[in-house]
């Protein structure tokens, strides 16, 4: 009999609850605070941008939610995502560890962004919201927003970053299939947006910019509402089904994972994955090492300061305590465009400091190289996203090869590259280049960072 490559699950295996990690932490995380009076940001300061149910999933400390039918019913149209094993990869390295991916590129997105943007949209659809507002860098987010939208008779309107507006037409494209309106930001179309143009009509924009952007159209109009792709308790939350189902395929697959790697933008894919698994390690039953990659030209994790922030680089969301460059910090034109995010989710970077994860950046050069032996192997062309993860496992099954070391490694493949092609042929063309750490732009940014002092 020829060895598995792939562990499947059948719909009625399917998990029907998120979990959330807050319920098992030692600690609990540091609350969002109001940007104005610095005080615990309660639900009604969120009430303008976000669905109640929404809010309460943010701030709720119970240990599992119920995915509602309606969300069960979408889900299945591309879940449970397939966990494979990695064995013409492990034969290429010639290493003696054992490698498995999870792989959310086999949603009608592409990536694991629908996971949460399909109960984002149907909790604001059952709250009577008519339309949705959200950035997006790449298109990644925008598009799983967009068909999720469609599934509940939402309008949605994104603000896409200008320099991936340009660079990538086909993510437009399918955020207009899929029903959405698009606008480069920063656009003529919010008072913000002007402000920015005045100054420089060339401006590239940044995820930053795009989220003040579309906070500002959702904050004027009660039916209309903003929603995350990332960042978020809630996104977060909703995430986990990729951890949850990890767990049962690779219980059939009859291993347990030694290390868990993700790639880190806000870190919604890295938890989803990880969080399950932390579950379980803090409850003693297993003890994987938990390890979160990050752009070497965006390391929020492991060169930022922890300290009160805004998601946003106008300054108008609540504050969060999170790892960051400082909210007005513009990162280099990677091609990752999903980890070009200043600041890092706050539950991650608690958990950070709690010493229950590690991190590691890693330079965009390392990473496409990483992308196209696993394309090479596996047959699966990766978002540049989750090259970082895949550049993180690949060395560490090197290392393996030194020591012998039977490793058991899970990898998050998030999502694939088909849309990313333009990348790709620049890398084969020498055009991929490495940015040095932005020390003095980074200085700069922190800054800003808003004064706590009273
Ligand atoms: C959005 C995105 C990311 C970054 O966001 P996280 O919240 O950190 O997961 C990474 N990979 C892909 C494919 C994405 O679409």
């Amino acid at each position: 009999m020829t060895e598995p490559l792939r562990y499947m699950l059948s719909d009625d295996e399917v998990p029907t609850t998120w979990y959330n990690l807050v319920a098992d932490l030692p600690e609990p995380p540091p609350p969002a605070l109001h940007p104005g009076t610095h005080q615990p940001a309660g639900p009604d300061d969120f009430a303008p941008l976000f669905p109640m149910d929404l809010i309460m999933q943010e701030v709720t400390t119970d240990r599992y939610v119920d995915i509602p039918g309606e969300v069960m019913d979408i889900y299945k149209l591309w879940r449970a995502t397939p966990l494979h094993r990695a064995r013409r990869l492990e034969a290429a390295l010639g290493t003696p560890a054992r490698i498995y991916y999870k792989y959310e590129g086999t949603s009608p997105a592409g990536s694991h962004k629908p996971n949460t943007a399909i109960p984002q949209a149907y909790y604001n659809a059952k709250a009577g919201v008519k339309k949705l507002t959200t950035e997006t860098g790449a298109g990644q987010w925008g598009t799983a927003l967009a068909f999720a939208c469609q599934m509940f008779d939402l309008e949605c309107e994104i603000w896409q970053v200008r320099a991936s507006y340009d660079q990538k037409p086909y993510r437009r494209a399918m955020m207009q299939v899929f029903g959405a309106t698009v606008h480069p930001s920063p656009s003529e179309v919010t008072e913000y947006g002007r402000s920015l143009l005045a100054l420089d009509p060339e401006n590239p924009g940044s995820l930053g910019i795009a989220i003040s952007e579309a906070v500002e159209v959702a904050a004027q109009d009660p039916e209309i509402r903003y929603a995350l792709g990332s960042v978020l308790n809630h996104v977060l939350m909703h995430q986990t089904v990729i951890g949850e189902e990890a767990l049962l395929q690779m219980a059939k697959a009859g291993d347990t994972p030694d290390l868990i790697i993700g790639c880190t933008g806000g870190g919604s894919n890295f938890a989803g994955l990880s969080f399950p698994f932390l579950r379980e390690k803090l409850a003693g039953r297993i003890n994987p090492t938990i390890r979160a990659v990050e752009p070497a030209a965006c390391p929020s994790l492991t060169r930022g300061t922890y300290a009160y922030d805004f998601g946003d680089t106008a300054g108008m969301t609540p504050l969060m305590k999170m790892h960051t460059l400082g909210h007005d910090f513009i990162p280099d034109p990677i091609h990752a465009g999903g980890l070009r995010y200043h600041g890092m989710s706050p539950l991650i970077s608690h958990i950070y400091e709690l010493g229950l994860i590690e991190a590691e950046a890693i330079a965009q050069t390392d990473c496409f190289a990483a992308g196209v032996q696993f394309a090479r192997t596996e047959g699966i062309v990766p978002a540049p996203e989750p090259t970082h993860a895949l550049a993180a496992t690949i060395a560490e099954a090197l290392r393996c090869k030194e020591t012998g070391e039977e490793k058991v490694i899970l990898t998050a493949l998030c999502g694939h590259g088909m849309l990313d092609m333009a990348a790709y042929d620049k890398y084969f063309e020498g055009g991929i280049v490495d940015y040095d750490y932005p020390a003095d732009k980074v200085a700069a940014a922190l800054a800003n960072l808003p004064n706590m002092s009273d």
